[in-house]
């Protein structure tokens, strides 16, 4: 292990981590409540054909966009009313993690992998709600829920594919064809030499791709 990583990782766990902290109270409340918010969609979601499809894609690949924007932007670079994002990532979770020790030993450093659960609960209860409401009352209700069924799988994803990029490389999920190289795309990302200029989606990297930021 990489003895400045390790140094940081016990920093963290001494002056950070919160004493109570439960990572499997973490990760059950962020799964639940994004797969009870999919399900729910989905039973309100009347049918499924071209159009709907075609509408779900444009909605993720949107949305792709939003948090491209938002990790390559306020998450690496300092601005004034954004700090928190900063710290978050750029000087916690990049410092715990680079690209010859991103994966995790002590499964209490999900702590810094994972959104916080305020985080996702309001995104689950009040923002995304509250945007699908104001897509129903100018459109209607079923293209409101294909709307917030993307944000709520997007996110689901995304969640995955990070936990699963800071994993052990010798876990079975690393032999998936194409999935894997997602979390090669991730790993790559932790080497603080490209940090701020590559690989800064998570779940696809279309807009990697697109603004030639993949490595
Ligand atoms: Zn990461
Ligand atoms: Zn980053």
């Amino acid at each position: 292990m990489n003895p400045n990583i390790a140094i940081n990782r016990e920093k963290f766990r001494k002056e950070i981590l919160p004493r109570r902290y439960s990572p499997f109270f973490h990760i059950g409340f962020n799964f639940l409540v994004l797969t009870g918010s999919i399900i729910f969609c989905l039973l309100n979601i009347k049918n499924w054909d071209g159009k709907e499809i075609s509408l779900f894609a444009g909605f993720v690949t949107f949305n792709s966009l939003v948090v491209y924007l938002n990790h390559r932007y306020p998450m690496h670079h300092r601005y004034k009313f954004l700090k928190a994002y900063y710290w978050f990532h750029t000087q916690q979770h990049h410092n715990l993690f680079n690209e010859d020790d991103s994966t995790v030993r002590d499964f209490r450093d999900i702590y810094m992998i994972l959104f916080p659960p305020s985080l996702v609960g309001f995104f689950a209860f009040v923002y995304v709600p509250a945007l699908s409401y104001g897509l129903y009352y100018f459109t209607d209700s079923q293209l409101a829920f294909l709307f917030a069924l993307s944000i709520y799988s997007y996110f689901l994803l995304y969640e995955v594919i990070h936990l699963a990029s800071h994993s052990n490389e010798t876990n079975w999920w690393y032999k998936i064809p194409g999935i894997s190289k997602m979390f090669w795309h991730h790993r790559k990302h932790h080497d603080p030499k490209i940090m701020n200029e590559n690989n800064f989606n998570i779940v696809l990297p279309i807009w990697d791709y697109i603004f030639r930021s993949k490595l």
